[in-house]
């Protein structure tokens, strides 16, 4: 048998089932789980490789951030207190002005975010120039699903971010031979269907079809915001989710960013179809609505957790866990005295396999268990704000956060090793960082506050 490359020891291992293993052992080689022993058992029959110290440490699933936005990086301390509308006032000039150095200064500094964060896989939306994304994921070890921005109606998208059907395809198959299966599998291309309001049918039924033929998945917004709601009740006399199921798309497939405001039959009919609706918390309760988490949840619905990029934001997902139990609590059960409306172990679920789940990818990665992929991170338990505790995944999902990931490891790589990293220049990346953000913003005709301007 090939011997283990890294080995931790004596960590306590959070569960599939959510239960928790103390004193484990776990060996990992070639990119996978090869053994998992606690120390009370027989000693593994795999030679260990490096050895980790895992005493006072938690080893959960990496975290799964189902929707989000590298390019919009830079965007932060642009959008919080302003008002509407951020898209056309302020994104779109923002997005229009990105060069392919800026992505990438911009995707680097989303990477380190996200890998602190305990991120170690992220599903892009769709921006510009998404090759520069997916060389900085290929580059730095972290895992992505990626999608392209593409557009071809809406007479608030200017002409440049716009391209008709064969156009996107095209696009999105560039990238997709490009990239698709780099970094040993790490990187999976997917077509993105921005939203319903600027898409034509066209879009819809060249992205429908060609997805299917590449078998590979399709990343939208669905059921934002009521504006959505009332284009698609004006142009297909239908709701947004019934939409999508008029051209064949709402499926297993089709990851469905928000889902917020949607009628319960559309819930219905995306249990019906195995459409994965992933939650942003943060975004929704900003200017989108209330999700109906509960009752996604009593249909037994796999969902996804997800930050929205980091515009508004830091990329935690340990917030938004928290965010979503609050808000579903605060709006469903209150009035019922129902103090389950959400319980916090399912929010865990939603940033860990319910995101797998979204991404297609719930065989391999989103719990530890031997064989699947060694996504993992190690959080510091050993603190005041977590132990002792008489219920550690409930205390991980209302008081841990970023700071305590120690360690993370992506396809059986350490990438980040008490919270430095291993092969990635943070400092560097941080200027380069500061520097594209002056670049940008000066492009744009974006107002940036002091310190930033005349640096
Ligand atoms: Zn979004």
């Amino acid at each position: 048998m090939t011997g283990a490359e890294l080995a931790i020891h004596g960590c306590s291992m959070l569960n599939p089932d959510f239960s928790i293993t103390t004193d484990a052992t776990i060996r990992i080689g070639q990119g996978r789980i090869l053994e998992i022993t606690a120390n009370s058992q027989e000693p593994g029959s795999i030679p260990a490789g490096t050895a980790l110290d895992g005493h006072g440490l938690l080893a959960l699933p990496g975290l799964i951030d189902a929707h989000t936005h590298s390019a919009q990086q830079l965007l932060r301390g642009s959008v919080v207190d302003e008002l509407p509308m951020i898209w056309a006032r302020i994104l779109v000039p923002f997005e229009s002005a990105l060069t392919p150095e800026d992505v990438y200064a911009s995707a680097r500094l989303f990477i380190i975010e996200n890998l602190k964060a305990g991120i170690t896989t992220f599903a892009e939306a769709g921006g510009p120039h998404m090759q520069a994304t997916a060389r900085a994921a290929v580059e730095m070890g972290i895992r992505a699903c990626i999608s392209p921005s593409t557009m071809d109606l809406g007479d608030f998208v200017p002409p440049a971010m716009k391209m008709d059907a064969s156009q996107a395809v095209r696009v999105t198959e560039q990238l997709y031979q490009e990239f698709n299966g780099a970094g040993n599998d790490r990187i999976h291309i997917w077509f993105g269907i921005r939203q319903l309001m600027t898409s034509s049918p066209e879009l819809l039924r060249a992205v429908a079809a060609r997805s299917k033929e590449m078998k590979t998945g399709v990343h939208t917004h669905l059921a934002e915001h009521l504006d959505e709601v009332s284009f698609c009740l004006r142009t297909y006399h239908k709701r947004p989710a019934e939409v999508f199921d008029s051209f064949g798309m709402l499926g297993p497939d089709l990851l469905c960013a928000h889902s917020v405001r949607l009628a319960d039959r559309e819930i219905v009919l995306m249990r019906e179809r195995g459409a994965n609706p992933v939650h942003c918390p943060r975004s929704n309760l900003g200017s989108h609505g209330f999700s109906k988490t509960p009752l996604m949840l009593a249909l037994g619905m796999s969902i996804g957790l997800a930050t929205d990029g980091a515009s508004g934001t830091r990329l935690d997902l340990f917030e938004q866990m928290r965010l979503l139990k609050s808000a579903v609590q605060g709006r469903y059960g209150l009035e019922i005295n129902d103090p389950l409306a959400l319980p916090a172990i399912e929010t865990l679920r939603m940033a860990t396999s319910g995101g797998a789940n979204a991404v297609r990818l719930g065989g391999e990665i989103g719990t530890l268990e031997v064989g699947k992929n060694a996504d993992l991170i190690l959080l510091d338990i050993d603190q005041p704000h977590i132990s002792p505790t008489a219920n550690l995944p409930q205390t991980i999902v209302m008081a841990a956060g970023p700071s305590d990931v120690k360690h993370v490891i992506v396809d059986g790589r350490l990438v980040l090793k008490n919270r430095e990293f291993l092969e990635i220049d943070e400092e560097a990346i941080r200027r380069e960082a500061a520097a594209a953000l002056q670049r940008v913003s000066r492009r744009a005709g974006l107002a940036l506050p002091s310190p930033y301007l005349g640096r």
